[in-house]
């Protein structure tokens, strides 16, 4: 059966979204088929970007008209983009129903990293975060994940492959497991957006089913797990799903996906899970934190992503000061525990997670 992936007022359905398989059977129906006909659409629409099928040149006029009458490629419609200025750009998308999501680009000097959403809004609640403040309103389909990258890469003009791709904006990917499947699928196919399942990460707050079930995915996603606190009670104040998936169940979970961790045939022993840690002023900062962190992730094939709270006028939290960083830093430096440090990007555009969607819907 194929998926029902959007339907509008005209009764057509949007193909973004659709696997190769499905495109097969959509095209299967129609007159003017060729046998290649249907990798020739899903080409047009994945690799070429087409959003009318007025340019598919290549493909028979009868098909061409039969597709224009009962089928659309229509992406998330752009309501507005900031710059920062440190070159970051976030996107405001507005959706078929109106809703609302964000994605945004960050231009580094080494890679170029799209952070695309997954849901309208967010159910896990997590205390420091706006997109919690709008509620979870739906998930998003497959065809609006994909879509956020197909218009920021057309939007910036780039077209190189080598780009980041994280799942990290508005939403919990894995609480919409089957989208964020089929969207990973499509950009990580050769024949789709042909973007390195390498350079794909999946951040998630520690959904253990979750996680489980993407371990037994013959090609996922990387993992980054949003940590913040090494102490279960603490966490579950800040990050509610702890109350139900406690930090020994999630680096149980953790380590279960590492060990089944695969790349087509190649296992990679040598990858490592992200745990990023946003510090709170006065909340999970102190050296105690630090030295819990040490210990906890001493066994775990991990990697420490720190990075300082960016402050949301809604929320009542505050970044810890620079000297106060480096001293949390310099603890952790002193273990076996990779750490890097990610700076806040787009501070002057409300780049954090749901800002602008908030603001708009309060408008
Ligand atoms: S941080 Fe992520 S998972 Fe937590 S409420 Fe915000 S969007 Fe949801």
């Amino acid at each position: 059966m194929i998926e029902n992936n959007g339907t509008d007022v005209t009764g057509s359905q949007n193909l973004l979204g659709l696997e190769y398989e499905d495109i097969s059977r959509v095209i299967a129906q129609l007159p003017g088929i060729k046998s290649y006909s249907a990798r020739q659409l899903y080409s047009w629409i994945y690799s070429k970007h087409a959003q009318s099928f007025d340019v598919m040149t290549n493909m028979p006029l009868p098909l061409r008209k039969a597709l224009s009458i009962g089928y659309r490629i229509s992406k998330p419609l752009l309501e507005r983009v900031s710059t920062s200025t440190d070159e970051t750009r976030k996107y405001l998308f507005r959706l078929e129903d109106g809703e609302l999501i964000e994605s945004v680009w960050i231009p580094e000097e080494s890679r170029n990293t799209m952070c695309l959403s997954t849901q309208v809004g967010c159910r896990m609640g997590c205390i420091f975060c706006a997109t919690a403040q709008l509620g979870f309103k739906r998930n998003l389909t497959s065809g609006e994940i994909v879509g956020q990258s197909l218009h920021i890469l057309d939007e910036i003009g780039y077209r190189d492959r080598r780009v980041n791709v994280v799942f990290m904006g508005m939403g919990e990917g894995l609480d919409n497991y089957e989208q964020l499947m089929r969207a990973f699928r499509l950009l990580a196919d050769p024949s789709g957006l042909a973007i390195s399942p390498r350079r794909i990460t999946l951040s998630t707050v520690g959904l253990v089913p979750g996680i489980e079930r993407l371990a037994l995915e013959p090609r996922a996603p990387k993992l980054a797990v949003s940590l913040n606190s090494p102490f279960d009670d603490e966490r579950s104040r800040i990050m509610p799903v702890n109350k139900k998936y406690s930090i020994a169940q999630l680096l149980k979970a953790v380590s279960g996906f590492m060990a089944t961790r695969h790349d087509g045939e190649k296992i990679r022993f040598n990858e490592r899970v992200t745990f990023e840690y946003a510090l709170l002023k006065g909340v999970n900062d102190t050296p105690a934190h630090a030295h819990e962190l040490i210990r906890l992730l001493r066994n775990v094939p991990a990697k420490l992503n720190l990075l300082a709270f960016n402050p949301t006028p809604t929320l009542p939290y505050e970044r810890p000061d620079d000297q106060w960083i480096e001293s949390f830093k310099e603890i952790l430096l002193g273990a076996d525990v990779p750490v890097s440090f990610r700076k806040s990007r787009g501070r002057d555009i409300e780049a954090a997670c749901g800002q602008l969607a908030a603001q708009q819907s309060n408008k």
